[in-house]
């Protein structure tokens, strides 16, 4: 092998289910890879970390449809790291527990491929906790098992001694056992362990599919069968799953567990979907908002020679997004912010100027309701109106409050249009899926246009989130979701980002103790 064809395999544990769950060293690895083998169990969100032209190869479902052969997976990994990839395999939770990475490491080990393996969050461990049940807990359970649930307990050759582990261990956390639950609740009990122990069962852990049952050793079958409980499943049993009530995820954090609907544009949703994974939420992004660029290149060059030139006394921000698009339109003239330095600045909210600050720029007025008639009354406050020059960078087809207003009050106004916040023009199916099944927990309006686009993306109305909490950045949005039917339940006093998300949380934390229940 030359050195320009020596490759690398990566065995990389994708975690449980919830994509976040990869370690930093395995998004690393995904970041860089050439090829990826991926598993049925690993996040499908993560292959979108992988380099776009990636060879991204199916493992679990091949292009015929058939799984491929442990052997056919092992000839893939060799193939590719002797022909000088970088390839990573990418496994459900951890590569080492049950998921067959010994074998795949012992293969590339013996060929002399080199290769690393960057451990996971095993479901065994991680999708139990995100279940609410804990695989050990002080004074309850001081050690645990982790057992394969794969081979039939009643065969006299099974390599699993049911009889021992009955009463060997506190936890007993089996994987692979949905199919056999009564064979094994039966050995656990035939061994010795009470007929009256806790037992849960987690279906998806740490997805949004994720349901949850308990019950008893002796119960705990007949439960799954009521319930239709399907692989894959963690299969618990001890008394940490009596614990599960009390540490239902959904009952520790007002946002865990809740679809939340997000309606800004792409490029802008990032900050709320962060801020909702972060509180165990998870985000379903519908982009009702595409930001077009609208610029003409000649009224850039116009009013950058007006900045420079000191003939305007203000310009005005009213969004975060006109505070980036003029900045890098400004730029793309061959200007710069030392355009700014005659003029003052006004943001009509709290949020864009933020984004001014991100550009390094401070507002020299900022009013606090983000919308127009705030800046209005700010700026007349202040008696600064009559006779300026205002320079106003905005998108076509926007509230026309603040610039009517402006001339009212004799301001000699130069607007500058730069993009159109428009509907997309198609929306990902599994949102409008998700949102025409009811599936959809709390729905969020950072903006008016975003209420009205998303009734045009519904086909006209809003009727579909009428069960979801409808939480809104403030009093304008909020307007036109009654508009459209929905009665905001938030309305955010500080409007930003992270005021909604507040708000929101502070609204669901407030709300008597809805039922975890099974789900
Ligand atoms: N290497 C994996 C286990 C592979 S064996 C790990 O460390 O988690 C496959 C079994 O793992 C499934 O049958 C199921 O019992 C369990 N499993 C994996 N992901 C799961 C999830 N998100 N929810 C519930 N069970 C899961």
């Amino acid at each position: 092998m030359s050195a320009a064809s020596l490759g690398h395999v990566w065995l990389v544990g994708a975690g449980p289910g919830n994509p976040d769950y990869i370690t930093v060293a395995g998004m690393n690895a995904l970041r860089r890879a050439e090829v990826v083998v991926y598993d049925r169990l690993s996040a499908p969100e993560l292959l979108a970390y992988a380099p776009d032209d990636a060879l991204l190869i199916d493992a679990g479902k091949a292009a015929d449809n058939h799984t491929l052969t442990q052997d056919e997976i092992n000839a893939l990994l060799l193939g590719h790291g002797r022909g000088g990839k970088r390839v990573v395999r990418l496994k459900g939770g951890d590569p080492y527990v049950f998921g067959r990475g010994g074998e795949e490491a012992v293969v590339l080990a013996d060929a002399g491929v080199p290769c690393t393996v960057i451990p996971g969050v095993t479901s065994a461990i991680g999708g139990l906790a995100a279940g609410g049940v804990p695989v050990t807990h002080r004074a309850v359970a001081t050690s645990f098992a982790v057992i394969t649930g794969h081979e039939d307990p009643t065969k006299p050759e099974a390599g699993v001694h049911w009889d021992r582990l009955a009463t060997a261990v506190d936890t007993l956390v089996i994987l692979m056992g949905v199919g056999r639950l009564d064979g094994i609740a039966r050995a656990l009990i035939e061994g010795g362990r009470d007929a009256s122990t806790p037992a849960a069962l987690v279906q998806e852990a740490s997805t949004p599919r994720q349901r949850v049952v308990t019950g008893t050793l002796a119960t705990i079958a007949d439960v799954a069968r009521d319930v239709g409980i399907e692989a894959p499943a963690l299969f618990v049993v001890g008394d940490v799953a009596a614990l599960q009530s009390t540490l239902d995820p959904r009952r520790l954090a007002p946002l865990a567990g809740k679809r939340v609907l997000v309606t800004r544009s792409r490029a802008q949703s990032s900050t709320l979907v962060d801020a909702l994974r972060a509180e165990g939420a998870w985000p379903i992004v519908l982009p009702a908002l595409e930001m077009e660029r609208r610029v003409d290149a000649t009224a850039v060059r116009d009013a950058r020679a007006k900045l420079e030139a000191g003939e305007y006394n203000w310009t005005i921000f009213t969004s975060s997004n006109a505070v980036d698009t003029f900045l890098d339109e400004l730029w793309g003239v061959g200007g710069d912010l030392r355009a700014l330095t005659r003029v003052s600045i006004a943001a009509i909210g709290p949020g864009t100027a933020q984004a001014l600050v991100r550009r390094g720029l401070r507002a020299d007025i900022i009013a606090e309701d983000a919308i127009g008639e705030g800046l209005l009354a700010l700026l007349a406050e202040n008696r600064m109106i009559e006779g300026w020059r205002v320079l106003l960078p905005r998108a076509e087809g926007a509230r026309d409050v603040l610039p009517e207003g402006l001339r009212a009050a004799g301001v000699i106004l130069d607007e500058l249009t730069l993009y159109l916040a428009a509907p997309p023009a198609e929306a990902p199916p599994e949102a409008l899926a998700a949102i025409r099944n009811g599936e959809i927990d709390v729905v969020t309006f950072a903006s008016s246009s975003t209420v009205r686009n998303l009734a045009t993306l519904l086909g006209g109305d809003l009727s579909a989130l009428a069960s979801a909490t409808v939480a809104c950045i403030g009093p304008i949005a909020a307007q036109t979701a009654r508009e459209y039917g929905l009665e905001p339940h938030v309305v955010a006093e500080v409007h930003t980002i992270d005021g909604m998300v507040a708000a929101l949380r502070a609204h669901l934390h407030s709300l008597p103790e809805a039922s975890p229940g099974t789900r």
